[in-house]
């Protein structure tokens, strides 16, 4: 009998939640969420199932929405040259490499790739994972040791912070966009420790604003720092030919030690992307654990983002459009009186409602209304500072913009007294 072996010192009162996952707290709060959607009678906002290609439109459940709530910022997705170019990378190379690319998985659609992305950006190499977050987790944890020390802003993304956590290395957090209060840090810790990374994101994914990248490129340079960059919501966005923040800023690519990307939004594809100097691409290769051991992208991802890549060089009127979108969006927003918060100059504009419910309640009524759009609140953002988040896309139509401001003002004064 089991119950009845001898387990030596083992207490016998082990909590529930210690060996049960239906006791666990976190899922315990999910259970909660759920209650509360009930409550509220409002549709759970997660999950929905999205019919076909994401646009500037959607359809869910047969009934087409203006839609907010996807990466697809130049369109690219849809595009029948990338879904051609994801065909035909198929069928020439199989639906997957079935390897890591370290042993048989390499593929020529893999090293045009990076090749591509990595004269679009400016850098000598690049190298391609299976995903954006695990690029970012990846590089991180190959980067750093624990006698390193990492600076990332208090606003980073998930996929930063994982990395820091796997790398061991000492990481302090700086106020958002703080370059003043990161020198600080630098000063006072930076001769500590050995190799000190500074991690930015090009455009922050929760506010839409831009990290102020030349100072810390200054910074990087002082204090004999490594800077990265996550380019995720600012390639293909920012800058005249939607280059990214260096273009925007104007900056010398080779200013930046690590360059990180997705091709998950702009590319119109799944993967991540590190570009940088030969011998960072080399290190990683050989080194980053979610790269070594993890099989090569699939060559339809590989020959979709390849063809966007190309496509984004002779295409500029889509950024142009994104960004012109992107703008009418913001400043009509604010001529109605809606807080948009930091955002500006990007392709994510939040409108801040702060209380988490009525966030929820706002979003569902706009999707009653034929507009979807995700609320985002704690613990995603702070607490009070719950809001609905717009990717704006080159696809969306200036009739789309006005319908859903002049809806949302309307709708959010009814819910606000
Ligand atoms: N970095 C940032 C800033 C992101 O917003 C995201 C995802 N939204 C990622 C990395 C991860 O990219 P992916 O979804 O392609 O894995």
């Amino acid at each position: 009998e089991q119950g009845q072996q001898d387990c030596g010192e083992l207490p016998a009162n082990i909590p529930e939640e210690y060996y049960r996952i239906a006791g666990f707290p976190d899922y315990l709060e999910l259970s909660k969420q759920a209650e509360l959607f009930a409550q509220l009678q409002i549709a759970n906002p997660y999950f929905r199932v999205n019919e076909a290609i994401i646009n500037n439109k959607t359809s869910i459940d047969g009934r087409e929405y203006i839609s907010y709530s996807s990466y697809n910022y130049l369109g690219f997705s849809g595009d029948e040259r990338v879904t051609q170019a994801a065909n035909e990378a198929a069928k020439r190379y199989g639906t997957s490499v079935s390897a890591s690319r370290g042993a048989t998985g390499e593929k020529p659609i893999h090293g045009e790739l990076e090749a591509e992305l990595a004269s679009l950006i400016g850098v000598e190499d690049c190298v391609v994972y299976v995903g954006g977050h695990s690029a970012n987790v990846s590089t991180l944890g190959c980067l750093l040791r624990p006698r390193d020390l990492v600076v990332c802003d208090a606003l980073s993304h998930n996929s930063i912070i994982q990395g820091c956590i796997l790398s061991g290395a000492r990481r302090i957090l700086f106020p958002h966009n703080n370059w003043e209060a990161l020198e600080a840090i630098l000063k006072q810790n930076r001769r500590n420790y050995e190799r000190t990374l500074i991690v930015v994101e090009g455009v922050y994914s929760m506010d839409g604003d831009i990290a102020r990248l030349p100072q810390f490129v200054d910074l990087k340079k002082r204090y004999k720092a490594l800077l990265m960059v996550d380019e995720a919501h600012s390639m293909g966005i920012l800058g005249r030919s939607g280059r990214g923040i260096g273009e925007y800023f104007g900056l010398d690519p080779r200013d930046v030690d690590v360059w990180m990307g997705t091709l998950s939004k702009t590319f119109a594809s799944c993967g991540g992307y590190i570009a940088g100097s030969k011998e960072l691409v080399q290190l990683l290769k050989y080194s980053a654990g979610g790269f070594v051991y993890s099989v090569g992208i699939t060559p339809a991802n590989a020959g979709a983002a390849l063809a966007v890549a190309r496509l984004l060089r002779s295409e500029t009127g889509r950024v142009a459009r994104l960004q012109n979108n992107a703008r009418f969006f913001l400043e009509f927003a604010q001529a109605n009186g809606l807080d948009t918060g930091l955002s500006k100059d990007s392709a994510v504009v939040p409108v801040i409602i702060r209380d988490s419910l009525k966030s929820i309640k706002l979003a569902n009524a706009l999707f009653q209304h034929g507009i979807n759009v995700h609320p985002i609140f704690y613990p995603v953002v702070a607490d009070g500072e719950a809001r609905l988040r717009f990717f704006i896309t080159s696809d969306h139509t200036e009739d789309q913009i006005r319908f859903t401001i002049e809806t949302m003002k309307e709708l959010r004064n009814k819910l606000v007294p």
